[in-house]
């Protein structure tokens, strides 16, 4: 499924985010940027050490990664140049302001993602693994966090691909991204 907004297409698939060839792959990282499970540790197998040893200098420098925030680094063996990565809120029923923690995570790769002239960059699904956020509120904020940057932002991004690894996580952010079209067609 796919709709283009000021000449970016946004899509849709199912599959594996480790084999996009897009200019940069997003991370749903932790604070440590040392690697973890889920996506995370699917993307430093497949794109090797490289990675991990940028991650550990810009954590010398910089310390953790904030919740919401984003930094990029190499992709190392991956056929995506870079890897960015973005620290999504752990769901703690709602109250700790992981709305709008989520949105900052998809909001930040993106500024990030054009300020380094990418013109394509694929999504995860961020926070919905082992961090437990509801897949169909996730998915709302995804597309709508996507939707509104590339309406009001000048971007150098061209394609805005969300890989989802299972269907269910697929269907939702499907349904999420149909209220725009539906809209469209209007
Ligand atoms: P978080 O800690 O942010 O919840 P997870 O990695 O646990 O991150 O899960 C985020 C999403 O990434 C889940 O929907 C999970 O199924 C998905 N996922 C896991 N491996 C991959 C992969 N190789 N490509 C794309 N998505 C993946």
């Amino acid at each position: 499924m796919e709709m283009t907004i000021n000449q970016t297409k946004v899509s849709i698939v199912q599959g594996d985010i480790t084999s996009q060839a897009t200019d940069a792959i997003v991370n749903a990282a932790n604070p440590s940027l040392m690697g973890g499970g889920g996506v995370d540790g699917a993307i430093h197998r497949a794109g090797g050490p490289a990675i991990l040893e940028e991650c550990k200098k810009i954590v010398a420098q910089q310390g953790r990664l904030p919740t919401g925030k984003a930094i990029i680094t190499t992709g190392g063996n991956l056929k995506s140049q870079y890897v960015i990565h973005t620290v999504g809120p752990i769901w703690h029923g709602g109250s700790r302001n992981e709305a709008e923690l989520l949105k900052s995570a998809y909001y930040e790769c993106l500024k990030l993602a054009t300020e380094n002239k990418l013109a394509s960059i694929s999504f995860p699904s961020i926070s919905t693994g082992a961090y437990g956020y509801p897949v169909a509120e996730a998915a709302k904020i995804a597309v709508s966090t996507v939707v509104s940057f590339l309406k009001e932002q000048a971007t150098s991004l061209k394609d805005v691909v969300f890989v989802l690894f299972d269907s269910r996580t697929y269907q939702s952010y499907c349904s999420a991204l149909q209220v725009y079209l539906t809209r469209l067609e209007a």
